[in-house]
């Protein structure tokens, strides 16, 4: 049985926790150091992503959560998560950091004020087709060659990657957890299961 952590301190936990149960995983809420003690692997949820990375300097996870994913520790990155994940994040508020553990340049509600939250099908070349839940999404502006490309949108203005991965850590721009779809979390386990044999 896995054990996947989901951080706690602020953002969509329930959703996630649903999630993974349906998919037999069992999730842990992570809110403090010890929390993280045999974990396979962590989602980073949607939020806020100003106020989660407030809270992982104050709750001392910052530091531990840095060396565990530079030591390959699976981590996905869900909407205000795949802020938290991102080499570089356009604007974003001057006082929010992020792990810089994602070949990306995310840009912060980057699919537009006005049209703020929509859906979408959006389609994992060869796996099937979910729904995506966008909220004050973050867009993928840049991403390296190192960064392999599951899903790709086109919001009108050309093709932008929604869920991405680069080794053991993984980001996308939607909510993979707002429905009924476990392909995208399923995708993630598999890759879990992967680096635990
Ligand atoms: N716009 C939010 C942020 O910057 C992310 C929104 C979300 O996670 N739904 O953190």
């Amino acid at each position: 049985m896995r054990r996947v952590g989901v951080l706690a301190l602020q953002g969509d936990v329930r959703e996630h926790f649903a999630t993974l149960e349906n998919l037999g995983a069992t999730p842990e809420k992570v809110r403090r150091v010890t929390d993280l003690d045999g974990l396979d692997g962590l989602i980073i949820p949607g939020g806020e992503s100003t106020t989660i990375s407030h809270l992982l300097v104050t709750s001392g996870l910052r530091e531990p959560l840095q060396d565990l994913i530079s030591g390959g520790f699976p981590v996905f990155g869900t909407c205000a998560g795949l802020i938290m994940l991102a080499d570089e994040v356009l604007d974003g508020r001057s006082d929010q950091w992020s792990f810089g553990a994602l070949n990306v340049s995310v840009r912060r509600n980057g699919y537009g004020r006005q049209i703020a939250s929509f859906e979408t099908p959006i389609v994992l070349e060869g796996r099937g087709t979910v729904l995506g839940v966008f909220i004050r999404a973050p867009r993928i502006l840049r991403w390296g060659n190192d960064v392999e490309v599951i899903a790709s949108h086109d919001h009108g203005d050309g093709e932008h990657p929604v869920l991405v991965r680069q080794d053991s850590v993984w980001g996308c721009s939607f909510h993979p957890e707002l429905t009924s779809d476990v392909l995208v979390h399923g995708l993630f386990l598999d890759a879990l299961q992967e680096a635990l044999r």
